[in-house]
């Protein structure tokens, strides 16, 4: 099955199976999709069906609201996660790859490896950077999550082109309607 689980690389599983359903349009519309996603992401091995489809579909929906809970209930899900499906961590070196971790059972679906995986790397992800910085985008129209761990630089969209198109709304908001109470760019990251 897996051939490598590191923590950076997990946490990029889990905020990309959230973004594979947001406002846009549903990506994993079948088993086919699912396996190009896995294959996307390092997994060229893997052999999917409608049952795998369905429990990452439902992995997803729990992953999902670690990214817009408060910390405390963060935690709780992630807690849940790991109790759920992970395992005593244990290094393999199966099939004639490299020692690697394994952090879920050795007879573990593709549902449960993807769970156990993210939820002990948006674990130590919270442990070392803060439940802040797992976040979803704050443009009105993206629900998309992302991580961020460069603390000093606080995030609040999930890419360039959101904060950009945000901005400009604001901007054409604020020409409209130029009574209401104008936020100063230097602190709103205060919010
Ligand atoms: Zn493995
Ligand atoms: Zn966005």
């Amino acid at each position: 099955m897996e051939t490598l689980t590191t923590p950076d690389r997990m946490i990029r599983l889990a905020v990309d199976l959230v973004n594979t359903k947001t406002l846009d349009p549903e990506q994993l519309t079948s088993p086919a999709a699912l396996k190009q996603f896995l294959l996307d992401h390092g997994e060229p091995t893997a052999t999917v069906d409608e049952d795998d489809l369905a429990a990452m579909k439902a992995i997803r929906e729990r992953l999902r609201p670690v990214f817009h809970a408060e910390p405390g209930e963060a935690a709780r899900i992630v807690n849940e996660l790991l109790t759920e499906y992970a395992v005593r961590p244990y290094l393999s070196d199966h099939d004639g790859s490299p020692w690697h971790l394994h952090v879920a059972k050795p007879e573990a679906t593709w549902a449960e490896w993807l769970a156990a995986g993210s939820a002990l790397g948006l674990a130590g992800f919270a442990a070392g950077h803060g439940f802040e910085a797992i976040d979803t985008c704050a443009a009105p129209d993206c629900e998309r999550v992302f991580v961020n761990a460069a603390e000093r630089r606080p995030r609040r969209f999930c890419t360039p082109t959101c904060s950009s198109r945000t901005r400009v709304a604001s901007y054409r908001a604020r020409q409209a309607a130029p009574r209401i109470e104008q936020q100063d760019p230097g602190t709103e990251e205060r919010a």
